[in-house]
């Protein structure tokens, strides 16, 4: 029965590539359905200058943090290429010839430079430090909960509630309170309460925007900071980061070949036009081309607006779902600038275009929390594309020598922001003058930067949306406001995985856990959907 299968997964991004893989080590005849000629989603490498076809980045997500050690070892990825290196300091430089570097491993040195700012931030950063990590070491390990049914008066989801709260009892009264701080402040007053200076507070609201529509004023923010601080890249240290060789298309690569080596089926050019539906259950899909799959079991890793108002039939579902996904907030106004240089950049604060410890890690622009809100600003009111865009900037050819040619680097600028409706319309020359600025505003820090520059690609929410189905141009198929969080992901009620559809469960990052590359998703969806084949066969 060649298109006859035990599981469907629609999409063929990490997560997707993460539900095919266990489905298939558990036995399961599976296939994974991508759209694309190429899987791995927005993690993905590639070489996008037709001039220096030898010179690749990592397209869209950068880093890496957050991936379980159970995913990496269950799916054996080291042995399928799973290869993450640390990163190294975060390095914020000023115009004035000044710059803050922040090492996860060396607070003497650590200390200097911040001491040059505020003594004050300096002696605080240990202690910012214990407070971060007591509040992520309870957080953390819910990322790989199952969110309950909060509210809900069946037996079963209430011993779920009481089990959450129960955990949660670890962080005691006053964290309690700290928690409950950063799900609703935002990271500028979270950092003012802690730090001084600019440079300080500049540094680490860049987390606490990342992927967000909202500048570091907004209250939330402060929730944002942790969830990009919680994972660590199994070297202990919390909130460090790494990067895969040969970029993140790596880290797809290496689930996608433990998901062949378990036996697991991967169709790219394989549009899903419809999930077919019959008496409330899921029972296959329509492929663009008509073709049709059956399978008792689907999995959605695609977005829940295209998943749920694109390939379900709406009255299919209920309405308040509908209503709920319909509203799913999606925006976030990013820019993704992918930069070959020919040199490193020579910074006036740390001169040299040798490689040094600043290059190769976090080559922040973010002068303070109010250089961040005004490029919001910017956006939200002033609706233009920031005058002065914040920028995580990583240089990955420090360490990861497949990008690119001996002596070439690459430069990856996550920046934002664009007004949020830009993923309707191209907007190329705008955003071809938001590049533009950005790279002048490194080039004031690096005067050699601009001179250096070999090559860039600009990627805009409107690419981001008709390449990957990032609906509104979110990075993380939703934004990860509170709203949006938990038990709230991706609706109330359905933030187990499952769906109001029987059989169709979904393990995209607008599920909980999600967004970033860390499979958890895709990995949750099949041990639900496992679950219930158990609870049916006993009964
Ligand atoms: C610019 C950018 C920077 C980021 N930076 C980081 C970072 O540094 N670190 C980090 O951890 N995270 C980062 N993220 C977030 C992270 O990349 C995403 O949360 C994650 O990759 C999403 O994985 P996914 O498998 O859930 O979905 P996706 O990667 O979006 O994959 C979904 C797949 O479904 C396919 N698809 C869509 N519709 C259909 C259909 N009808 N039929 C079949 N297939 C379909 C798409 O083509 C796509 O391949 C970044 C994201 C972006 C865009």
């Amino acid at each position: 029965m060649p298109n006859v299968y035990d599981a469907i997964i629609i999409g063929g991004g990490h997560n997707g590539l993460t539900a095919g893989a266990y489905f298939a080590r558990d036995g399961a005849r599976t296939v994974v359905l991508e759209a694309r000629n190429k899987t791995g989603g927005a993690a993905d490498t590639s070489a996008p200058f037709s001039d220096h076809p030898d010179i690749k980045v990592t397209t869209y997500s950068y880093v890496m943090s957050l991936m379980p050690p159970t995913i990496i070892r269950e799916l054996q990825l080291k042995r399928h290429g799973y290869d993450v290196t640390p990163f190294g300091p975060y390095f914020q430089a000023y115009p004035d010839g000044r710059a803050v570097t922040v090492y996860a491993d060396d607070a003497a040195k650590s200390y200097d430079s911040i001491a040059e700012f505020s003594k004050k931030d300096a002696d605080t950063l240990p202690e910012w430090e214990e407070w971060l990590k007591g509040v992520a070491d309870v957080l953390g390990p819910m990322l790989l909960s199952v969110p309950p049914k909060v509210g809900s008066m069946h037996p079963m989801d209430v011993l779920a509630t009481v089990q959450t709260a129960w955990k949660a009892r670890k962080l005691g009264v006053r964290g309690v309170a700290d928690v409950t701080k950063l799900f609703s402040m935002s990271v500028t007053d979270l950092l003012n309460n802690w730090f001084e200076s600019d440079a300080m507070k500049g540094m680490l609201a860049v987390n606490g925007v990342i992927g967000t529509w909202a500048g570091p004023d907004e209250p939330g923010t402060a929730y944002v900071m942790l969830h990009h601080s919680i994972g660590d890249v199994g070297d202990g240290h919390l909130g460090s980061w790494g990067y895969q060789q040969g970029g993140m298309g790596g880290v797809s690569d290496s689930i996608r070949r433990s998901a062949e080596s378990f036996g697991c089926e991967i169709r790219t050019d394989a549009r899903v036009k419809k999930i077919l539906v019959r008496g409330g259950r899921a029972v296959g899909v329509v492929l663009e081309n008509g073709e049709e799959l059956r399978a008792p079991v689907l999995v959605s890793c695609v977005h829940p607006q295209i998943a749920f108002l694109e390939l379900v039939d709406r009255y299919e579902l209920p309405p308040d779902f509908v209503w709920d996904i319909e509203r799913w907030k999606t925006r976030s106004g990013v820019v993704k600038i992918n930069v070959a240089l020919s040199e490193l950049p020579d910074f006036i604060a740390m001169p040299g275009k040798n490689q040094q410890d600043h290059h190769t890690g976090s080559v922040e622009l973010c002068f303070s929390t109010e250089y961040a809100e005004r490029a919001f600003q910017d956006a939200h009111m002033d609706r233009k594309a920031a005058e002065r865009p914040f920028v995580d900037g990583t240089i990955p050819t420090t360490l990861d020598r497949q990008l690119a040619p001996e002596g070439v680097h690459i430069f990856s600028m996550f920046s934002q922001w664009c007004p949020d409706d830009w993923n309707k319309e191209p907007h190329r020359d705008e955003l071809e003058a938001y590049a533009d600025r950005v790279i002048d505003i490194y080039t004031e820090l690096a005067p050699n930067f601009k001179g250096a520059v070999i090559d860039r690609q600009v990627i805009g929410p409107y690419d981001m949306e008709q390449d990957l189905g990032l609906i509104g141009g979110n990075i993380f198929h939703g934004e990860l406001s509170v709203d949006q969080l938990f038990h709230m992901r991706p609706a109330p009620g359905y933030a187990d995985y499952r769906t109001p559809i029987r059989g169709l469960y979904h393990g995209s990052s607008a599920t909980h856990a999600g967004g970033g590359v860390n499979g958890i998703p895709g990995w949750q969806a099949f041990r639900q959907a496992k679950k219930d084949r158990i609870l049916a066969k006993k009964k």
